[in-house]
């Protein structure tokens, strides 16, 4: 890998903002957040690479596109409190910690929780935490929340996500089988669930608490 700072500038440039990216913000802290100290390191130099990396526990660390195309949709704000589902890596947490006040994540492994608690305390994030449980669940008692990310495929929306969205709030979720699935966006307007349509995807599934 050559220097990080100037993969990650050139991550930024040619996979990010000339596929459409524009959000400063999003651009901002993906420009900041060092990809590569959340690669195991037997993948390290590919951290700057246009696809996913295996992170161990057969999951993965999104490619950074679909990452960047998620965090623009929800229109994230400083002063937002957000849930992100399926931890993993933490290199999500990481960059909704850059952009967001609080930033509250569930993991249901809990070896990677703590890989990912360990990694982000490293860089000094005080904003995030990191729960072991099944974030399909949400968590109830830190809702409501001005935004969700989840990074696992639902087969089908999960309910108790939805009325954790405080009015105006967003989420977006990968939706369907392992063979076809497709990014769901969700706004919460006067107490009604607005949902869109977006793109294609393909993520690891999200697995219910009784499997
Ligand atoms: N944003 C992460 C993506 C990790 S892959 C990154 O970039 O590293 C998705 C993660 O969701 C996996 O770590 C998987 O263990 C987790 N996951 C799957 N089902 C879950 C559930 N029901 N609750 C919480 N986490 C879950």
């Amino acid at each position: 890998m050559p220097n990080p700072t100037t993969a990650r500038q050139l991550m930024v440039a040619s996979q990010l903002r000339d596929r459409g990216i524009s959000d400063p913000r999003v651009l901002n802290a993906m420009l900041r957040v060092p990809r590569h100290e959340f690669v195991p390191e037997p993948y390290r130099a590919q951290a700057y690479e246009d696809h996913p990396l295996p992170i161990g526990d057969g999951q993965t660390i999104s490619q950074p596109y679909i990452v960047a195309l998620m965090l623009e949709s929800l229109h994230l704000t400083p002063g937002d409190k957000v849930l992100e589902v399926g931890t993993g890596s933490g290199y999500v947490t990481a960059l909704l910690a850059e952009i967001a006040a609080q930033v509250f994540s569930i993991e249901r492994h809990a070896s990677l929780a703590e890989s990912a608690r360990k990694a982000l305390a490293a860089l000094g994030y005080t904003n995030v935490c990191v729960f072991t449980g099944d974030g399909a669940l949400g968590l109830p008692a830190c809702a409501p929340f001005d935004a969700i990310l989840v990074s696992a495929a639902a087969l089908r929306m999960p309910p108790a996500l939805v009325v954790q969205l405080r009015d105006g709030g967003r989420l977006i979720i990968p939706v369907g089988s392992q063979d076809s699935q497709q990014l769901h966006f969700i706004r919460m307007v006067n107490g009604q669930a607005v949902s869109s349509l977006r793109e294609p995807v393909r993520f690891v599934p999200l697995v219910p608490s009784q499997e």
